[in-house]
């Protein structure tokens, strides 16, 4: 959940660390701090706020040092005080360790140490780990590489981990287990980071630390990996294809901005190679070797959280349509604690932006203990869900900042619409003339989307001013809009902190429609095609009671125009297609209100970008 960022080198290190942290802030925001190694001892300032006061709490201080490591904090144990941030510090204050992740066991350890004699500064469970390692480093005499690693297994729970040492000043010690850690390689010098967007300006050379992996990086020697057993592993160097441009604002005013504007370029690219009009081919690469098996699966699971969940439910729409395979879409946190049923001929697709989601990569490892075969739809290349599944496709919607999720999303349905389609076909269960309109409509799809986002801005920013003062607001959708309605809510709630539900239009007369009076304004997705009709009626029913209609309309709709206290118009496309689209306004939508009502856009309060905690 946090960003972890170390450095080792020739090079002064405060610098290379706080941008690291800056590049990384999106991950967790509500402390920071850094440990630096000078001459005899480490140097820690920390405090609770975002980088920026860190940077201020450093101003004037000395912060030089040749090796370091830092950190920002979503708090999971322990409110976001300065004393909680981390680095924490061994009782000699010669060891400094930085953690993402939760130690699951921190209270029978915190106890055993206390009877020990070791004292507690912070409530964090990180802090058990330092005292752990030193107690294992001084009591038994073993060197710190050792000691990491004894430590580590007595840990239960989730950690990417660096270790600093006064009496080791050439060596930082890394390790991961169920949180991510990548370490860069520059000249006679080691760069780690929780993920890519910290290292890309100094290096492309990386290797990606596996779970229960150490890693020994010594100024001027080789990487040394050894695995949570003491045997040494083999590592392979990969290239980085991420560019700086990409993490970089661009011009606009927020990464949530750039990001949906960035969507017809995205979805084009979550296409590329994929899909091609002429010769009417859908083919995704990384699961060809597994499509028979998709073929005669007994049912497709999907398993996602947030918005990738929403994907999900998409997804379910348009496998049981197109493929007709029965689907589950669940929450992965849900999913893996059920005792779930699951048969070695089912597929579990699992869907994560980051692919570092720590329920979801549970579930696939639940999955893959229990025979079936298991898919990724991840965003982030060399993620630890891209590398636990079988298979799977990478939706190439480049980086992702804001942390509320708007390409990954448009990129990650229509990775699944492709794939839908190109097993449709394989079945034999599209007719031709449905699947060259579908391929017409994708290929055009980055077109239309582009058309979106030239035309609504006025209409949005007119809405945002009037939904700016409400305290709730309610979505509507029916079928493939229904998840539309989710995510549209999602993005409110989680950017303007109003309170918004998704709803299914017809459910709305067995409860919600209690809520619906003149304060009540209503997002209404009533697109043209599939179940028009019924939500015309129960826009009726909204209007009867008094309750504002929002709607998203297509392009020369009359009826729910006649209806609605604001319109937004979308072009027409396959109603299969439409999630896609009507998601543009939305999440338009969300950004004005937010931005409207004075809040950090790109780093909502309590969120992280990437949850790599349970
Ligand atoms: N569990 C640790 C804490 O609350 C680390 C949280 C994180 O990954 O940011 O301090």
């Amino acid at each position: 959940m946090c960003g972890i960022v170390g450095y080792i080198g020739n090079k002064e290190a405060y610098p290379i660390l706080i941008k690291g942290l800056q590049r990384m802030e999106y991950r967790g925001y509500d402390s920071a701090g850094v440990a630096l190694l000078q001459s005899k001892e480490i140097k820690v300032f920390k405090c609770s706020g975002k980088v920026a006061d860190l940077e201020a709490h450093c101003q004037g201080k000395d912060i030089s040092g040749k090796s370091g490591i830092a950190h920002t904090r979503w708090a999971t144990h322990g409110e976001p005080t300065d004393v909680n941030a981390h680095p924490h510090f061994s009782s000699d204050r010669k060891i400094a360790l930085i953690h993402n992740g939760i130690i699951e066991n921190h209270i029978a350890l915190r106890q055993a140490l206390i009877k020990e004699g070791y004292m507690f500064e912070s409530e964090t469970d990180t802090e058990v780990l330092i005292h752990l390692i030193e107690d294992i480093h001084k009591k038994e005499n073993i060197d710190l590489v050792e000691s990491v690693r004894l430590a580590l297994t007595q840990v239960v729970g989730t950690y990417g981990i660096i270790v600093l040492s006064v009496d080791d000043p050439n060596t930082l010690i890394v390790a991961r287990k169920g949180s991510p850690v990548i370490i860069g390689f520059g000249k006679d010098e080691y760069y780690v980071a929780s993920d890519a967007s910290a290292l890309v300006e100094y290096t492309k050379k990386v290797v990606y630390l596996n779970d229960e992996e150490i890693a020994v990086l010594s100024k001027g020697n080789d990487l040394v990996v050894k695995n949570i057993h003491n045997e040494t592993v083999p590592h392979s160097i990969q290239k980085l294809q991420m560019t700086l441009s990409q993490i970089e604002k661009g011009g606009y005013e927020h990464f949530m901005l750039k990001e949906i504007y960035e969507q017809p370029t995205s979805i084009a690219e979550s296409m590329r190679g994929r899909l091609n009009l002429k010769k009417e081919i859908v083919a995704l690469g990384g699961i060809t070797e597994y499509e028979d098996k998709l073929l005669s699966a007994r049912r497709f699971i999907i398993v996602a959280c947030g918005t990738s969940y929403h994907a999900g439910l998409v997804a379910e729409h348009l496998f049981e349509d197109l493929v007709r395979i029965p689907v589950e879409v669940e929450y992965a946190s849900e999913f893996r604690y059920r005792n779930p049923i699951i048969y070695e001929d089912d597929v579990v697709i699992a869907i994560s932006q980051s692919g570092e989601t720590a329920d979801t990569l549970a579930a696939v490892e639940l999955a893959k203990k229990k025979g079936a075969l298991v898919l990724g739809i991840c965003n982030v290349v060399g993620s630890s869900i891209a590398r636990a599944t079988h298979a799977g496709s990478y939706t190439h919607a480049g980086f992702e900042i804001g942390v509320a999720s708007t390409k990954a999303f448009t990129s990650q349905v229509t990775v699944l619409t492709l794939m839908a389609l190109s097993l449709a076909m394989r079945k034999e269960k599209i007719q031709r003339k449905q699947y060259t309109q579908m391929i017409a409509a994708l290929e055009d799809l980055p077109n239309k989307v582009k058309y979106v986002l030239d035309s609504v801005n006025a209409t949005v920013q007119e809405v945002a001013i009037y939904m700016k003062d409400f305290s709730n607001v309610l979505y509507l959708g029916r079928n493939y809009n229904y998840p539309v309605a989710l995510e549209g809510a999602l993005k409110l709630k989680e950017i303007s902190y109003i309170h918004a539900e998704g709803y299914p239009a017809a459910e709305m007369k067995h409860g919600p429609i209690a809520l619906i009076d003149e304060n009540m304004p209503v997002v209404v997705i009533a697109t043209k095609k599939g179940t028009y009709k019924k939500i015309v009626s129960n826009i009726e029913e909204v209007k009867a009671r008094k309750g504002k209609i929002i709607s998203i309309v297509t392009e020369g709709d009359v009826d729910v125009k006649n209806l609605s206290d604001f319109v937004i118009e979308i072009p027409e496309t396959e109603e299969m297609l439409v999630p896609i689209i009507a998601s543009i306004p939305l999440q338009l939508l969300a950004y004005y209100v937010a931005v409207m009502c004075g809040k950090n856009v790109d780093k909502p309060r309590n969120l992280a970008k990437s949850v790599t905690v349970e």
